[in-house]
């Protein structure tokens, strides 16, 4: 199953990247606050962040991996504790789930994505024939 994960894989290619997560894990993407509602390069930085569901950090780089045994009912649970651990309505995780799989069905295993707000895009296409890191 596809599922996006925090990546420092092209960190830098924007200068006010940042990234915060821990390598691999898994992330979600979280409304931009009033501060960079209407700026992804605002001074926040919310507004280009997907958000690690681990950490509880944030970074600008997401990356799209394959997981092999991962199901989607473990996915909704992993989204179900991480909103509960920080204090969001857990009742949002199937939808959640169900919206970032949409999401990463666009892309192949391996691409890089950054987000504009609610644009999310990638950076970088690794062709399908790149071993896995
Ligand atoms: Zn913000």
């Amino acid at each position: 199953m596809k599922i996006l994960v925090a990546t420092g894989q092209t960190q830098g290619k924007r200068t006010n990247d940042y990234n915060w997560c821990v390598e691999g894990e898994l992330v979600f993407i979280e409304p931009a606050c009033a501060s960079d509602e209407r700026d992804a390069d605002g001074e926040c930085g919310c507004g280009r962040a997907f958000s690690g569901l681990s950490s509880h950090r944030a970074t600008t780089t997401a990356r799209v991996a394959e997981l092999a045994g991962f199901t989607e009912a473990g996915y909704v649970e992993a989204l179900r504790a991480s909103l509960a651990d920080q204090g969001y309505p857990a009742w949002l995780a199937p939808e959640m789930a169900e919206s970032l799989l949409d999401l990463v069905s666009l892309w192949p295993p391996g691409t890089v994505v950054e987000r504009r707000l609610d644009e999310i895009r990638p950076r970088v296409v690794f062709a399908r024939s790149r071993p896995p890191d």
